[in-house]
């Protein structure tokens, strides 16, 4: 069996806490690899390895930074097949998708490469006689992420290139379900020339997260996972003094108005909620249909739901693959029954499906349910995949105050040829991201990334200028160089720079 370990100043550096995590292939039900849970020591050498790396690369020239960015986004480029297959190994996604998760990643080590142009700081000058204002921005020190199974590559790319693009060095603790996709990220970082302890790995579960939050040398954390988790995050890590920003789970909703193109609805409805096995934050898991649109929509979702290609993510002809471990895989079904039993319509029945050939892989079919009450477990939880949930309303007003009514706010859509309703829906609702016409609304590396409510705990989104702005300090130097003429004297008064 292989096994995957911690990477510390550029080098692998096997477990040693004895401990060990199954890694499993969610295609066969195989376990090929395990990984190493770290202790608390284990964390405590990777927090010093970047601390002593911060000497140097928090000074380093931006030059000098940006030139090995650059060279990583170039290698990261010409592995994108490899690390998509170790996605797909490991979680199960199809690798067209994974593919995607990949360019998506990329995006933020393409703004990484340009972070000499985010750094440049304001200055004004002479804001009293022969005084100079300059504000800039300073790295952090050790920063650290924690980051969730459904997109083991692309939200730690979220993190470390703009940290350390910034000057923090960085100690990653990605997901013990799918730990390889991130290690390759560290090892091609280091091919590319970044300098040994700027960016760490330790695998492990709650005992590595815990010591991450109490280090006193850790300045920072970023977190990604789901809402209990990243709400325990924020408040341990604030208790530890520490700079957070936590995003949670979800529950997105699609609004769709009686005058949307109903084939164009119905296509991006299938595509949100079933890509990647329904394992995404920005997933599509309910679709509000207002008015007479419900009954043809359920319709045109059904019959493409039925034609779907379910199957393992290495096969080219699989839309959608597994999912990510059987214990996950039974809980989502479970939601398909009590969703039956509690007065929803089951339209399609994804349970009990079977791949031939791989009957030990954690598939699941997909499932719609239709007029799901909204006190239905499947209405209430982030089910977290493939089930989607249609809920009727007679009016916008009403679909709308459904919507604004979640404990989450990470994603929501409206489908619509109306601008005028379009554009009220983008003021009125309660989410950080919005996409009209466009089901997920996932925003470009240089925008940020960031939910509402119970999908972010903290100030700052990911990624974007509030990565930036995250990842870094501001500073304002007041300066003054007097004439010799003027020796300005004794005075008490606080100065008012009217002079
Ligand atoms: P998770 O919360 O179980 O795990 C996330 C991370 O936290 C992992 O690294 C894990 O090891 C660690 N962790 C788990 N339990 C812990 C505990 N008790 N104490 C300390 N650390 C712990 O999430 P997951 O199942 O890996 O990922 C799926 C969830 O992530 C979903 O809820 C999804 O919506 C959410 N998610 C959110 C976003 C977003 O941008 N808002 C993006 C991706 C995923």
């Amino acid at each position: 069996m292989k096994t995957i370990g911690h990477w510390i100043n550029n080098k692998p550096a096997p477990g040693a806490s004895g401990s060990y995590g199954p890694v499993y292939n969610p295609a066969t039900g195989e376990q090929p690899t395990q990984v190493a849970l770290a202790s608390a020591a284990e964390v405590d050498a990777a927090v010093a390895a970047a601390k002593e790396a911060y000497r140097s690369w928090g000074t380093i020239s931006l030059a000098k930074r940006t030139a090995i960015l650059f060279k990583y986004r170039e290698l990261l480029d010409a592995h994108r097949d490899e690390i998509a297959a170790l996605i797909t190994a490991e979680h199960g996604k199809v690798h067209s998708d994974a593919l995607g998760e990949v360019a998506r990643g990329l995006e933020i080590v393409e703004l990484a490469c340009g972070i000499p142009e985010k750094l440049k700081g304001e200055l004004s000058t002479q804001v009293s006689t022969r005084v100079d204002v300059a504000s800039i921005r300073q790295s952090l020190g050790v920063v650290a992420g924690i980051t969730p199974f459904n997109f083991p590559a692309m939200v730690p790319m979220w993190m470390f290139p703009l940290a350390i693009a910034c000057g923090n060095t960085f100690v990653l603790k990605p997901s013990e379900k799918d730990p390889s996709a991130s290690y390759r990220l560290a090892e091609l970082a280091a091919e590319a020339g970044l300098p040994d302890g700027v960016l760490n790995i330790v695998n492990g579960d709650k005992v590595a997260v815990d010591r991450i939050l109490e280090h006193p040398d850790v300045a920072a954390v970023s977190f990604v996972g789901s809402t209990p988790i990243a709400q325990y995050i924020q408040t341990k890590a604030v208790a530890g003094g520490k700079r957070v920003q936590a995003l949670g789970g979800a529950k997105n909703h699609m609004l769709v108005l009686p005058d949307a193109d109903l084939d164009f609805a119905a296509d991006n409805a299938i595509n949100a909620a079933y890509g990647s096995a329904g394992e995404r934050c920005m997933a599509v898991s309910v679709v509000v249909a207002v008015g007479e649109t419900g009954d043809d929509l359920v319709k045109k979702i059904a019959d493409r739901a039925a034609r779907l290609k379910i199957g393992p993510g290495t096969d080219p002809a699989s839309e959608m693959g597994p999912l990510i471990t059987k214990a996950h895989r039974d809980k989502v079904a479970s939601y398909v029954r009590s969703a039956a039993a509690q007065g929803a319509e089951v339209v399609v029945d994804g349970t009990g499906y079977t791949v031939d050939g791989h009957e030990d892989g954690f598939f699941l079919g997909v499932s719609l349910l239709d007029k799901v009450p909204t006190d239905a477990d499947a209405y209430r939880d982030e089910i977290f995949g493939p089930v989607l949930c249609v809920v009727r309303a007679d009016t916008y007003d009403e679909a709308i105050a459904l919507i604004n009514s979640s404990q989450w706010g990470n994603g929501t859509a409206i489908f619509t040829r109306d601008g005028g309703a379009a554009r009220r829906f983008q003021l009125e609702v309660e989410a950080g991201m919005v996409g009209v016409n466009v089901p997920i609304p996932v925003p470009v590396g240089y925008h940020s990334f960031g939910g509402w409510k119970d999908s972010l705990f903290g100030d700052l989104h990911i990624y974007g200028n509030d990565g930036i702005a995250f990842y870094t300090r501001g500073k304002v130097i007041t300066t003054r160089w007097p004439d010799p003429a003027d020796s300005g004297g004794i005075n008490l008064g606080f100065p008012s720079n009217h002079h």
